[in-house]
């Protein structure tokens, strides 16, 4: 009979465990010290080693040469616990009908010796799922635990094991098992069992697992079943839906071109493939993250499952967008997987969402068209370092206006940067000469500018602020001539210009926003 892989290579010994090192260690050295707890609780992610770990457990508390971290492997203690059938190693899936009977006679069955062994270990599968009258019988116990008595809690969801008993267990955290352990792992029982995989193969068996053992050697076994002793990636691939690099890339092609044709192609094309929406967008929200890790943190980061060629090509994709972009279209495909699990129309939908995407990353362009402008105010100072020579008089005197437009902003001062805009400055031998409207009084201080000046080392700079009833420098002489200096000013000032040149279009009416 065929024994599934995951049962076959389910490790025996603590040796034989994949990663988990801080588990193993502590509990070796509980055993050796004859110091093992009443209660344990082992949480993780699925297909972590958790129940395996459990097993191990009792084999070396049972073993008839144990208590010992190498139990022998052939007494009857350890090979019944192996098998699952051993009379004092009772395991209980409490999210089971079953499981909810044997939990309610727990409390009997804690009251007796072991049937043959040292211990009687309890290993409570699902344990988060134990109901609230179980999880009162399993305090009583663990509140005067019989010496012969453990309990391993296994679960998925360690914040639904109620203060009480935590309280009163050991808990250890299984961490997800890293990419590079399993691909070793499934090299290792491929070569046991006369597989021929090659390395894309291991990889995307690796990946289906999403950090469970028990998952990729599941994959395996479908792998083997379909496609016979010799594995190879892109038949694996095709078999377990699994999109290859290549096609999720040509979304991100088609989103740095900002091509809508593209990517409705795209769509079309993953339909005629029969390729199901719903698991194309889970595959995209992984591709998404990756890209947005390998962004963050570079391409030899461990926080992506994907061997090292694959890590260099997501950073190497990822360096075309932004942070902010890359997050956006995460956030943007989780929206779409949660409209594809609503939707009658996956086609239709995924359309949308893609779409979607293209226009958010047109939405940038503008973003950073601001970004940009503000940047030209905000760096000006440094463009015209204050100790270069006076070039003609009135560029010095735009200067002026512009560094300490530059510095206000940078201060927060937003109505003293405003009021610096309408003002006139004059640059004169005693200093700056500052002619502004009375109705600007308050914004420009004495007290004001000075912080402007020191904001740019200019603190030495003298200057004299007046103030009067009309406006700016010669607005009185006439409205046209005033209108047509308005027009110039604010055609010529450099966050105007920065937007034409960005934006394009025309100006057809200059307002002062004081009239
Ligand atoms: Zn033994």
């Amino acid at each position: 009979m065929y024994q599934v892989l995951a049962r076959k290579y389910r490790p025996q010994t603590f040796a034989e465990l994949v990663s988990q090192e801080h588990v193993r260690t502590t509990l070796e050295n509980a055993i050796r010290q004859n110091r093992t707890a009443h209660g344990y609780i082992f949480s993780g992610q699925r297909g972590t080693g958790k129940t395996s770990v459990a097993r191990i457990l009792a084999r070396c508390l049972n073993c008839v040469e144990g208590p010992t971290v190498t139990p022998c492997g052939v007494c009857s203690s350890c090979t019944e616990t192996a098998a699952g059938n051993a009379p004092d190693v009772i395991e209980i899936d409490a999210a089971s009908n079953r499981g909810i009977n044997e939990m309610r006679e727990l409390r009997e069955n804690v009251r007796y010796r072991p049937a043959r062994d040292r211990y009687k270990v309890f290993i409570i599968d699902e344990a988060h799922q134990i109901t609230s009258e179980a999880f009162n019988a399993l305090l009583k116990t663990l509140e005067e635990p019989p010496e012969w008595v453990i309990f391993v809690l296994c679960t998925t969801e360690a914040h639904k094991i109620p203060p009480t008993i935590a309280s009163r267990c050991q808990h250890f955290s299984f961490r997800s098992v890293e990419f590079e352990e399993i691909v070793a792992r499934l090299k290792y029982i491929c070569e046991q069992e006369g597989i021929q995989a090659d390395a894309e193969a291991l990889a995307v068996l690796a990946q289906a697992g999403e950090g469970s053992i028990r998952d990729s050697l599941s994959a395996l076994d479908q792998a083997i079943a379909c496609c016979g002793t010799e594995l190879r990636g892109p038949e694996v691939r095709a078999l377990l839906g699994i999109l290859s690099l290549d096609a999720l890339e040509q979304v991100t092609v088609a989103l740095a071109a900002s091509d809508s044709n593209r990517m409705l192609d795209l769509v079309a094309e993953l339909e005629r493939n029969g390729h199901n929406m719903q698991h194309f967008c889970r595959e995209l929200a992984g591709y998404f993250r990756n890209l947005l890790v390998a962004k963050i943190a570079g391409p030899e980061t461990r926080l992506i499952a994907a061997s090292p060629g694959e890590r260099r090509r997501l950073a190497e994709i990822a360096a075309g967008f932004s942070e902010e972009d890359l997050t956006r279209y995460l956030h943007l495909t989780l929206e779409l997987y949660g409209d594809l699990q609503r939707s009658t129309q996956p086609r239709l939908h995924t359309e949308l969402g893609l779409l979607r995407m293209v226009q958010a990353g047109r939405l940038v362009a503008i973003e950073e068209a601001l970004a940009a402008i503000g940047n030209t105010a905000a760096h000006k100072p440094q463009t015209h370092p204050s100790a270069a020579p006076p070039a003609a008089a009135k560029a010095e005197t735009g200067d002026w206006k512009a560094r300490l437009y530059g510095a206000f902003k940078e201060l927060g001062m937003m109505f003293s940067a405003d009021a610096i805009e309408r003002c006139t400055i004059e640059e004169k031998a005693g200093g700056l000469a500052i002619i502004a409207h009375t109705d600007d009084r308050l914004a420009l201080t004495e007290a004001c500018i000075k912080r402007a000046l020191q904001h740019l080392d200019a603190a030495g700079v003298k200057f004299q602020v007046k103030f009067t009833e009309a406006a700016t420098g010669g607005k009185s002489d006439g409205t046209a001539q005033v209108q047509d200096e308005l027009t110039e000013r604010a055609l010529s000032h450099p966050e105007v210009r920065k937007f034409r040149e960005i934006l394009g279009g025309e100006v057809r009416s200059v307002r002062d926003l004081k009239e």
